[in-house]
């Protein structure tokens, strides 16, 4: 009996596991009654169960499966990364119209820049606008230097580096008075034409007074950089990093981090430079398309070895010379994160330009390609983020003297293809957004790593079961910020200035502040007192906007830029809080600004709100009024333009329910195209926002729902009779 009862019989199945668990679990305890009674209630149970998946499984095979539609992509104008780009089409079974298409397409694949061609305004396009000017050296180490005055040690990252030909002087000044300070500092330099790329007319130099240099500087603008004379070696060859990532959006900003990227290798053994070495290309210059020319280049199909290898190969190669390879990849993600909020501020500016808010227009992402060098004691080090990272997937090879032809490179192949694969994956229009990165902050830590398997494994299975037909590979981007926004977030405040210069930029179109935008500034903020008067204020736009406007070689629009207005906050936050460091006045001197841009948007909404009430309350409590009706409306409205002496009686409670909700409902409806961005405040395109274009300071902090606390708190009665 006690076999009949534990047996799940010919139903068995999977609920017969459950069945007998139960029926031996009663075996014990009950008397045998009992047990007979279980035992034909759990055959009973087991064999409507089986029917009941039965009926599911013939349900599930008439059920005709409802494909998601298929996703298609323009790769016309994909040029050099065409080929990887088709075999991740292929993969995720998309549709490639490598010729273009009349119709427009989901994605569009951008080999240069986001100008390359046209785009619709309901797609995706991987490249931003303002990106390939933002990455060039010059402009790069401008937008690092910003930050460096900031917080000058966690952008120690970025070698010293000075813009030539303007910044001559200071670099010929701060040399000395470091050799003055320290004898020992034997230091060399590097000179990069801005633009550049390849290693194209890059040199080194041991002394300010080199002869080149001061040719260079009545020619092309260039950077010239502190030399990392120590690096990191492996097999006494110099190498560099290039690592990928995905700029996912700006605002909020998404960055992902590719968990493997190339490790390029010189082709001679390194020493450190002297006189007698600095022309030595192959010695000191790590970039693939100089050395591929050497005769002691490796072409390998192992990714372990050659002159090009994953950079998980050289880590794994680490951790068994016993480096802490964690703490390697934890400085990678800090300085991946602190490079990208220095960019920020104005790719905004260019996109608001080019994507105006609250118009429909693409959503951008970008692959980037960080240029990274490890230094002898580990630190890794910055050298340059490049726009247009190579995805090619084929290397040069010389056939025969003097003759290339590309054959596949198996060791690109392998890295390019799974982050374009992934990219595709992460913008998958049909894909319904995981918010659950959004969410969570937490503190980077090198425990932390543990949880990207099972994270990428959650994101893969969410995906798969969205509809993807493959199980795909746990994603090879890993999500770094906002995962890690919580220990960035105080470097946002450059974003928050770029934010004030938006609101005050006026005319769509342009990127430069005029002088009665900056003047507007001044007076809705209330900055121009006794310290600093009106007058002083003009003296200060033009004295900062000329002076960019020549550095920046801008002949055509006049106004000043947003480097020149951050020069303006540096200035004026100095000038009125002074003892504290230059951080804390910028961040006081933001805060100030965007208080009082935040009580004038309430004292405006109000105002608004209190009209609009006026004049649906004549309606309503006066629908039929006559003649001397109207009299005493006008008596109402007189009373509301003078209420700053007469408090007005307060509102019918329905009136402030109507409002409140009327509140929630411009939240709601502005919140989907206006973004709640870190540091809470809602961006562009908020039709709840005066500004429409600008970014809403009514919705200011932190999120919609605390909003609405406060938006019912201002509207209080009184508060009307205090604002007006
Ligand atoms: P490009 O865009 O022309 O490749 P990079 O800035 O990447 O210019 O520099 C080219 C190469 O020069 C790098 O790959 C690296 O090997 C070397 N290099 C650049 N800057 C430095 C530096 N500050 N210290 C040491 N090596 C450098």
């Amino acid at each position: 009996m006690s076999q009949r009862a534990r047996g799940p019989g010919p139903a068995g199945g999977g609920g017969g596991t459950e069945a007998a668990a139960m029926a031996g679990a009663a075996d014990a305890v009950f008397p045998l009654a009992a047990r007979r009674a279980l035992a034909s209630l759990t055959k009973e149970a087991s064999r409507r169960q089986l029917q009941q998946q039965r009926r599911a499984e013939q349900g599930r095979q008439c059920r005709p499966r409802r494909s998601r539609r298929t996703v298609t992509v323009d790769s016309s104008r994909a040029k050099t990364s065409a080929e990887a780009l088709r075999i991740c089409i292929q993969q995720l079974k998309w549709k490639e119209f490598p010729a273009g298409r009349h119709l427009f397409c989901d994605v569009y694949w951008h080999g240069v820049s986001f100008h390359d061609g046209e785009v619709s305004c309901s797609s995706q396009v991987n490249k931003y606008p303002g990106m390939m000017e933002m990455t060039r050296k010059v402009n790069f180490s401008r937008a690092v230097r910003t930050m460096q005055e900031l917080f000058s040690e966690e952008y120690k990252f970025y070698p010293r580096s000075w813009i030539l030909p303007e910044e001559y002087q200071n670099f010929v000044d701060e040399v000395r008075l470091s050799k003055e300070n320290d004898s020992s500092w034997k230091p060399t330099f590097i000179v990069k034409p801005d633009g550049g790329s390849q290693g194209d007319g890059i040199y080194l130099i041991k002394d300010s007074s080199d002869i080149r240099m001061l040719a260079n500087l009545h020619s092309k603008p260039s950077v010239v950089q502190e030399y990392i004379s120590k690096p990191f070696l492996i097999d006494r060859l110099k190498f560099d990093i290039r690592l990928y990532v995905l700029l996912k959006s700006i605002d909020p900003l998404e960055i992902y981090i590719a968990k493997d990227g190339l490790s390029r290798f010189c082709t001679e053994p390194y020493q450190e430079p002297n006189s007698k070495n600095f022309h030595r290309v192959f010695m000191h210059l790590t970039n693939y398309s100089l050395n591929v020319h050497s005769g002691n280049f490796v072409h390998s199909d192992n990714v372990n070895t050659g002159s090009k290898r994953t950079f998980s190969s050289i880590l794994a190669k680490l951790s068994l010379r016993g480096y802490d390879v964690k703490k390697i990849w934890s400085d990678i993600i800090t300085l991946v994160i602190r490079a990208i909020i220095a960019l920020i501020p104005e790719l905004k500016v260019y996109h608001q330009i080019y994507i105006p808010p609250g118009k429909p227009g693409p959503t951008c992402f970008q692959i980037l390609g960080f240029d990274i060098l490890l230094m002898k004691n580990m630190k890794p080090v910055l050298l340059e983020v490049n726009a247009n990272p190579s995805m090619r997937i084929e290397h040069e090879q010389e056939i025969s003297p003097g003759v290339f032809e590309y054959v596949p490179s198996p060791v690109d192949e392998e890295i390019k293809v799974a982050i374009i694969r992934d990219t595709l994956r992460l913008v998958d229009p049909t894909f319904k957004k995981n918010n659950y990165y959004q969410s969570h902050s937490t503190e980077y830590s090198a425990e932390n790593d543990r949880d990207d398997i099972t994270e990428a494994e959650a994101q893969g299975k969410a995906e798969s079961s969205s509809g993807t037909e493959q199980n795909w590979p746990p994603l090879c981007l890993k999500q770094v910020f906002p995962k890690y926004s919580r220990q960035f977030s105080y470097l946002l405040i450059v974003e928050r200035i770029a934010l004030l210069f938006m609101r005050f930029l006026g005319i769509k179109g342009t990127m430069k502040l005029g002088a009665t935008g900056f003047r507007t500034f001044i007076r809705t903020c209330k900055l121009s007192n006794s310290n600093l008067p009106m007058a002083s204020v003009d003296i200060l736009y033009i004295d900062i906007a000329r002076r960019w406007n020549v550095i920046r070689g801008d002949r055509g629009e006049s106004g000043m830029c947003l480097q020149a207005f951050m020069e303006a906050i540096f200035h004026m936050a100095q000038r009125r809080y002074k003892t504290p460091p230059l951080r804390e006045q910028v961040e006081a001197l933001v805060n100030f600004c965007e208080y009082q841009l935040e009580a004038l948007d309430e004292k405006h909404f109000l105002y608004n709100r209190a009209t609009s009430d006026q004049k649906s309350s004549l309606t309503m409590y006066h629908p039929e009024t006559p003649r001397s009706g109207a009299v005493s409306n006008v008596h109402l409205l007189n009373r509301m333009s003078t209420s700053n002496r007469l408090p007005t009686s307060p509102l019918p409670a329905s009136v402030d329910k109507q409002h409140v909700k009327s509140m929630n409902r411009r939240v709601t409806a502005c919140s989907p195209a206006a973004s709640i961005n870190p540091n809470g405040w809602c961006n562009l395109g908020c039709r709840f926002c005066r500004n429409n274009h600008q970014s809403c300071s009514v919705i200011g902090q932190n999120d919609v729902r605390s909003q609405r606390v406060k938006l019912t708190q201002i509207l209080h009665p009184f508060a009307t009779w205090y604002f007006m």
